[in-house]
């Protein structure tokens, strides 16, 4: 049974984040700590209530393909409908189309709760929200304004239609054809691996859908972005036709059953209609917008399984009575075992650093788009740029991993499908796939984010990490996180110069340790902000109180167990390349 971690989610809303995060963003003038807390116990009270229940049914019954559609799992739908009568679709959109404008580290910290309790599910919405935001961008008001209030209501859905069986990570490949046709376009070709393609929650489907003009350039800036709805839209609202695209076929696949992975076909006769979003051309940018917001909410996938994992290993690992230990007489239960309390304190202290990482990286989003001094927002979009790929490549990969460990704290057991431990690491896998692998995250790290400003808004963190972390807790364990942390940022900003230099002589050398690289990054962040959260605990008048004494003992338990990571990245990233670089692929 999941329980959403309301505590630790209110910790880094309300205080890791500062007193007042959002002042100085006129958008957020209403945002309290009352107003979080309610929004998230009610997200917290859908997730366990309404999702968490389906989340086993969805795994064992999948979604269903037929002719004439898509059919979800039992209880899929309804729970749909109810997400949509609580108004959850809305959470974030602006008022201005319908929308209650809450902050992004509010609705990704909502976000958190429904990703834990059931992630199948919960790509519906991130994807229509994803769809809508990309729209509300670019599109132009007539076409915004016949499918957005739709979209955002929850009424239709959304999809992002980019992977094509030749192009995956690489999207210059793209080879579905747009022929003009008056003012719109005929779509046709064939798409793979569309989330939530087809299903029975709404009787419309908004596609975007990446496709090539006849005659435009080869490559990615022949790449425009077409609308294509499932059901024709009248003039006056109205549904009309069905357009002519279909869901073929769905996939089998490792996890996530109850969410249909699509095989899509469009134009099997005279053509999808599809409309043009914004300029010709310019629709690997487009998507762009949306995968930022997307690459962020995969991101907190990785964690929120992790903790899913977490909690239901910690269950166990409280009533499993097996061997015997030091301190007491007779059998107990395997907690009580030094490497069992590893394994959960691994779990615990990588999921809430995950957690810190990303919301702080949702609040400097909420900032550059925000903020009324154009200096800070410029300032904070440039942080969140750098923070989203390591945001996206280290919370999947180590969720991943930690859904891995509640398999071990679970032994044989683990193993069984019946338990459900399983079910966390084959749901949390594609995590580290979908919305760019983690290679071309790290490639977007090193590539983009790094080599654009020379390594400018890396340093300007340190900096900052570093006059932080410069003055006194006042307290030994607080001391000890935070002279951890230090020197991690120390091996960071060394580890920086190097690749820097590294890339500027030899770029394929420094892209072949880009992930390790990432990888530190994110411990090394993760780092931080567990030292933040030490301080704060232990200056706090109720140093006592359960939820401190835990948080710190989960702050020691990263700098412990997890921190020193960062000395084997850190001589990956800097003698690592050669053995790479050195080998003929003709050998492997
Ligand atoms: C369950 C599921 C849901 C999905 N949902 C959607 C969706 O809704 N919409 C959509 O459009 N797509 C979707 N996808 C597709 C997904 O985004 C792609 O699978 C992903 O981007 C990787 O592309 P690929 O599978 O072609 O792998 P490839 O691109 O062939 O990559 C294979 C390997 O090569 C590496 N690699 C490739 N290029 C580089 C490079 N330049 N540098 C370093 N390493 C590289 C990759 O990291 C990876 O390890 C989904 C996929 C799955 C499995």
């Amino acid at each position: 049974m999941y329980r959403a971690p309301l505590q630790d989610l209110s910790f880094v809303l309300l205080k890791l984040l500062g007193p007042q995060p959002l002042a100085g963003c006129p958008a957020h003038a209403d945002y309290s700590a009352d107003l979080a807390q309610s929004v998230l116990s009610e997200s917290a009270r859908f997730a366990e209530g309404v999702l968490d229940p389906l989340s086993r049914v969805g795994d064992r019954e999948g979604a269903h393909w037929s002719e004439t559609g898509v059919r979800t799992a039992s209880g899929f739908r309804a729970a749909y409908r109810q997400f949509v009568e609580g108004g959850w679709p809305q959470l974030r959109a602006p008022a201005q189309i319908g929308g209650q404008g809450a902050p992004l580290m509010l609705a990704t910290a909502a976000q958190e709760t429904w990703a834990s309790a059931n992630l199948a599910f919960k790509l519906c919405p991130m994807l229509t929200y994803a769809a809508a935001h990309a729209l509300e961008i670019t599109a132009s008001p007539q076409l915004q304004q016949r499918f957005l209030p739709r979209m955002v209501s929850g009424e239709w859905t959304g999809t992002m239609v980019l992977t094509e069986p030749q192009a995956g990570s690489d999207l210059g490949l793209i080879r579905t054809r747009a022929v003009p046709q008056g003012e719109a376009f005929r779509i046709f070709g064939q798409k793979i691996f569309i989330t939530w393609g087809e299903h029975d929650f709404t009787d419309n489907i908004i596609h975007m859908v990446l496709a090539r003009i006849e005659g435009a350039l080869e490559g990615v800036r022949g790449i425009s972005m077409f609308l294509v709805p499932k059901v024709l839209v009248k003039d006056d609202g109205e549904l009309g036709e069905r357009n002519d695209l279909r869901c073929v076929s769905i996939e089998h696949k490792l996890g996530i059953h109850g969410s249909p992975t699509c095989v899509m076909a469009f134009g099997e006769r005279d053509g999808a209609l599809g409309y043009l979003v914004g300029e010709a051309n310019h629709g690997l940018e487009y998507m762009f917008i949306m995968m930022n917001a997307a690459r962020l909410a995969v991101g907190l996938q990785g964690y929120a399984v992790a903790e899913r994992a977490f909690q239901q290993a910690a269950d166990y690992a409280r009533s499993r009575v097996q061997g015997r230990n030091s301190a007491a007489p007779g059998s107990v239960p395997i907690i009580q075992h030094p490497d069992v309390m590893r394994m959960l304190l691994e779990m615990k202290a990588g999921t809430e650093a995950m957690r810190a990482v990303t919301l702080y990286t949702a609040w400097q989003l909420d900032l550059a788009e925000s903020h009324s001094d154009a200096a800070v927002r410029k300032q904070t979009q440039a942080r969140a740029d750098l923070l989203i790929p390591i945001v996206k490549g280290w919370c999947t990969e180590f969720g991943v991993e930690l859904a891995n460990t509640g398999i071990q704290v679970h032994g044989g057991t683990g193993y069984i499908e019946e338990t459900g431990a399983a079910q966390w690491l084959r749901d949390a896998r594609i995590t580290a796939i979908y919305e760019g692998t983690t290679g071309i995250q790290a490639n977007d790290l090193l590539g983009r984010k790094l080599a654009r400003d020379h390594g400018e808004a890396m340093m300007s963190l340190l900096a900052q990490i570093d006059a932080e972390l410069a003055s006194d807790t006042g307290s030994a364990a607080a001391e000890e996180v935070r002279g951890a942390a230090l020197s991690a940022v120390t091996l960071l900003r060394e580890t920086t110069a190097g690749i820097l230099a590294l890339g500027t002589a030899r770029t394929d050398r420094a892209l072949a340790v880009a992930v390790p690289y990432l990888m530190m990054c994110g411990f090394v962040m993760g780092g931080w902000l567990m030292a933040r959260a030490a301080r704060l605990v232990s200056a706090d008048a109720e140093s006592a109180h359960e939820f401190n004494a835990a948080k710190l003992a989960t702050a020691r338990a990263y700098v412990g167990l997890l921190l020193p990571r960062v000395l084997g990245y850190r001589q990956m990233v800097l003698n690592g390349s050669d053995s790479i670089a050195a080998v003929d692929p003709a050998l492997i």
